[in-house]
């Protein structure tokens, strides 16, 4: 059986341009960056040009942008460091966050901090009206993620960031799942820290990036070396980083140079709504990213869906992958306040420039065995 991966907001296949240039990397070289020999130089220099490269694809300076081992560090980075730095001022953060912000305020919030949570609009959205809603005089920064990876929605973050900036609030972008596939600038949404990671956009595991507007004033998170000038111990974990870099290139071409994601979405979409009338696309009335179809099947249980789709070699996922498999209703769906039966039965579709428009018409043709 050929099987059908419709699970790219949880990961991407490895480019085999990233694949090619890693093993080339480790094969022949293996130096350290921070050495100062003739190895270390060579590391050194291939670590820079990966910077620029991505540092380049936020519209940012290299010095702003320091490489972690993913998203989660870089969140778990910004947040306890700035709720560290400002302990008698507040934190506000979505609802609707990834766990690794979501988890990590709670967390926070139980270790003293304090902190308070922005609740969606009746459209699943985070905007600055539902922030005034929460917002306090001590508030000292808003987390919004730029498009949730359950619903693809896209949020209004430019104006979020505009907002704080007129305050002096400092603001936190999660933006994962638009990083590579909507074009914006780290300026253009007035972020003062940005996370991304490399593996939703056909890059390695395990390897990701922070954007810091001023770096001096964040402190680091993991101490140690001098690395990532001192922003960051931890040898830097070169393969992965120069395969991230690679896989950047090459997604500019695949990704907002087509608009066969855009097609994808619309097809899929368009033919869920022609068999099965009674399926809810969550999010529909507001702008969301073309990876991610967010779809319940009212009347259906999406646990089982997501087994039977499996059986029949369909993978796709419920809730994100980070809490997935724990059987729970998805924390996103509940706080967007849909109803029980579109919680219980949705189920996440998310494409990439590498899906083929036969794979949708063959999980259409499954899903219809499978629900009528
Ligand atoms: N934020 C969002 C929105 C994500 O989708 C993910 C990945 N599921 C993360 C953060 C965590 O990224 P990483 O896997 O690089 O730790």
């Amino acid at each position: 059986m050929k099987r059908i991966y419709l699970d790219n907001a949880a990961t991407t296949p490895l480019s085999p341009e990233s694949a090619r240039v890693m093993h080339e990397w480790e094969l022949n070289h293996f130096g350290n960056p921070s050495s100062a020999h003739h190895f270390g130089q060579i590391a050194r220099a291939r670590l820079e040009e990966a910077r620029d490269v991505v540092a380049e694809f936020l519209g940012a300076p290299s010095k702003n942008l320091f490489f972690t081992s993913g998203a989660t560090e870089g969140n778990n980075w910004i947040l306890k460091s700035v709720a560290h730095k400002f302990k008698n001022k507040r934190l506000l953060v979505s609802q609707l966050e990834h766990p690794s912000v979501f988890k990590t305020a709670n967390y926070l919030k139980a270790n003293d901090y304090q902190v308070d949570f922005i609740e969606p609009d009746e459209k699943g959205l985070i905007t600055v009206e539902q922030i005034k809603k929460v917002l306090q005089p001590e508030t000292a920064l808003i987390s919004v993620m730029y498009v949730n990876n359950e619903t693809g929605i896209i949020n209004p973050v430019k104006e979020i960031g505009r907002f704080c900036a007129e305050r002096g609030i400092k603001f936190h972008c999660d933006a994962v799942q638009a990083f590579g596939k909507l074009k914006f600038t780290a300026e253009e949404i007035y972020a003062d820290y940005l996370t991304i990671s490399a593996h939703k956009i056909h890059g390695p595991k395990g390897v990701g990036a922070v954007y810091l507007k001023e770096p001096a004033l964040l402190e680091p998170y993991l101490h140690g070396g001098e690395q990532e000038a001192g922003k960051r111990a931890g040898t830097e974990s070169l393969a992965g980083i120069i395969g991230f870099a690679e896989a950047l290139k090459h997604q500019s071409v695949q990704s907002f140079g087509s608009k066969k994601v855009k097609q994808l979405q619309a097809f899929f979409e368009s033919k869920i709504k022609d068999y099965f009338p009674q399926a809810v696309i969550v999010g529909e009335s507001v702008d969301r990213s073309p990876s991610i179809s967010q779809i319940a099947f009212p009347g259906q249980d999406n646990q089982r869906l997501l087994m039977l789709l499996d059986l029949n070699g369909v993978a796709v996922s419920v809730g994100s992958a980070c809490s997935s498999g724990s059987l729970k209703p998805s924390r996103v769906l509940q706080k967007m306040h849909l109803p029980e039966h579109v919680v219980n039965s949705a189920i996440r579709f998310s494409y990439s420039s590498l899906t083929e428009i036969l794979e949708l018409q063959k999980t259409l043709e499954i899903l219809k065995k499978l629900i009528n």
